[in-house]
């Protein structure tokens, strides 16, 4: 590999940003050729050391700045067939924003990733580009390295921010029709975003007293500043977005008495909020918490902030983490933070098989988080005091892949351990909440409680009702949320001018 040295000449530059049209892309490919191309260096994301940052909730990843981040831009060769394209679940036009920021035209450039996402410096940050865009990129395929567009995706937004210019779109007339939107995180973000650019008036109600779902209560500070929420949360709010926070929708008000409020449309997009346990004695002792609970407390609630923020949480010297995702990632690395001389993730499979994303996995190692691996708690034991002081695990050994396609996990007899700890967070999953199907008896639900849709339009099994996001997936990703929001908004667009639905699943059986 060689550094980018390779400079397009200003000329060409000018010549290009004045035109975005198919010509100025085949002079852009011309001026280096494929072959320097694939001969360039992928720009490192500078980071901060892992000794200073395990102490603190001041963000992980540094940016690239601007001149790495041309120079990584002219990595990506604007391949003809995009394969990128392909891998995005909301179709991003990878290439154009990506050749926009190599000739400078950073303006033109978050029009693009606008067109196709309403949040790109978050997925910039949290999205598996790793399993996406990036695993199917053609760089990887000719040099093993993909292009880092989920780096340069972070560029381009961040800039915007930072320039203090974000660009709002002229509106159309407003249409008249009025969409309520349940729950404010990825999924009815987008759609609210959407729809607004549409010309409708979109209420999003929200449970909590702030918008943002798991980007708020979940994700912590350290890899996603919540500045940077707020900031795409503001950008909405610009377009016409009303959110009304504060309200639990099934408790203040139902589906029903908001449709009494003339509302035209429904998106469902609340989420799946409600923590598995493991189902083991002695979950109830003192120090073990939900993932969910601790990260609350922790993030929304601010407890990182002591002494600014009194909120109280369980400050562990040694604490265990069961999972082997996101979530436990996030809630691991906090306890860290947070002062626990260990931090250790328990998961029953072994490494390979961990969902976490790679990026997190990696940080968490340098930080000096410990992974046992093969290894399933069978109870939490306390003292006296009803306070957690150890789990008693089994270990385990991979047997044939399940219908995850991942090894099942099987335990070994007569391998029982005990490992000490004075917290245990448990973070194997999370269920869709309940609350709207069980207030909505029209609306059908699957065997996990999700609410069934049709794949192709999202509709529900009522009326002018669509969902997505992690309420009819289970816990999944923010760019599915997403992806699932934006087919909901198109097809709640053509709902309302056309009061038809192409498909939508059947109605429940009275
Ligand atoms: C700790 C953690 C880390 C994660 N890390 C990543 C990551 O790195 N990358 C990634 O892609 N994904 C990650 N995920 C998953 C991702 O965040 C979710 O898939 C995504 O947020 C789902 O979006 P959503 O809009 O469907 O639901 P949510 O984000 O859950 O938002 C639902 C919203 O609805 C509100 N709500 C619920 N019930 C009601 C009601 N009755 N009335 C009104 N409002 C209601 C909730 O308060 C919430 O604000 C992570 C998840 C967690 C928990
Ligand atoms: S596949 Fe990779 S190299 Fe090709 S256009 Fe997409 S990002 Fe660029």
């Amino acid at each position: 590999m060689t550094e980018n040295k390779k400079q397009m000449p200003q000329e060409l530059k000018e010549k290009l940003r004045a035109g975005f049209n198919l010509e100025w892309r085949k002079e852009l490919r011309k001026s280096i050729p494929v072959k320097e191309r694939m001969k360039l260096s992928r720009k490192k994301m500078p980071e901060r050391n892992p000794d200073e940052r395990n102490t603190d909730f001041t963000e992980v990843n540094l940016g690239l700045d601007l001149k790495k981040a041309q120079e990584e831009a002219q990595r990506c060769m604007d391949c003809a067939n995009p394969q990128c394209v392909m891998g995005c679940p909301v179709g991003i036009d990878i290439p154009s924003f990506i050749k926009l920021i190599e000739i400078g035209d950073f303006v033109k450039s978050i029009r693009v990733l606008k067109e196709t996402n309403g949040l790109p410096a978050i997925c910039g940050r949290v999205c598996p580009q790793e399993t996406q865009c990036e695993d199917v990129c053609t760089m990887k395929k000719g040099t093993g390295i993909p292009v880092a567009i989920g780096n340069l995706e972070r560029f381009i937004a961040d800039y915007e921010r930072e320039q203090g210019e974000m660009f709002i779109p002229e509106l159309p007339p407003p249409t008249g029709k009025k969409v309520a939107i349940l729950g404010a995180g990825p999924a009815g973000l987008t759609v609210a975003g959407d729809l607004a650019r549409k010309g409708h008036k979109v209420t999003i109600f929200e449970a909590l007293h702030v918008a943002g779902g798991v980007l708020v209560y979940g994700i912590p500070e350290f890899r996603l500043p919540k500045k940077i929420l707020k900031a795409e949360v503001d950008y909405l709010i610009k377009l016409g977005v009303e959110i009304k926070t504060n309200f639990v929708v099934g408790k203040t008000a139902t589906m029903e008495d908001l449709k009494k409020e003339g509302y035209n449309a429904f998106f469902i997009g609340t989420g799946a909020g409600l923590p598995n346990f493991m189902r083991i004695p002695g979950e109830n002792l003192i120090g073990v918490y939900s993932a969910n609970e601790y990260l609350t407390r922790v993030n929304l609630m601010h407890a990182y902030a002591f002494p600014e923020y009194d909120t109280p949480v369980f400050l562990a010297k040694n604490a265990i983490v069961l999972g082997g995702g996101n979530v436990a990632m996030d809630s691991v690395r906090t306890a860290k933070r947070l002062g626990a001389k260990t931090s250790t993730i328990v998961y029953r499979r072994s490494r390979v098989e961990m969902p976490a994303r790679v990026e997190e996995v990696h940080h968490a190692e340098e930080e000096g988080i410990k992974f046992h691996f093969l290894t399933t708690p069978t109870r939490f034991i306390g003292d006296d005091n009803g306070r957690l002081k150890a789990m008693e695990c089994l270990k385990m050994e991979l047997g044939e892949p399940d219908s995850s396609g991942r090894r099942r996990p099987i335990p070994i007899e007569g391998s029982e351990f005990i490992m000490n700890c004075d917290m245990a967070v448990v973070a194997i999953g999370n269920s869709p909440n309940p609350l709207i199907p069980q207030t909505t008896p029209e609306l059908k639900v699957g065997r996990w409680g999700n609410v069934e849709v049709d794949w192709e339009t999202m509709a529900t099994s009522m009326e002018g009702v669509f969902a997505g996001g992690d309420i009819i997936r289970g816990g999944a990703t923010v760019i599915l949320a997403m992806g699932d929001a934006r087919v909901a908004a198109k097809e709640i667009d053509k709902y309302l001018s056309t009061k038809k639905v192409q498909k939508k699943v059947p109605k429940k059986k009275k």
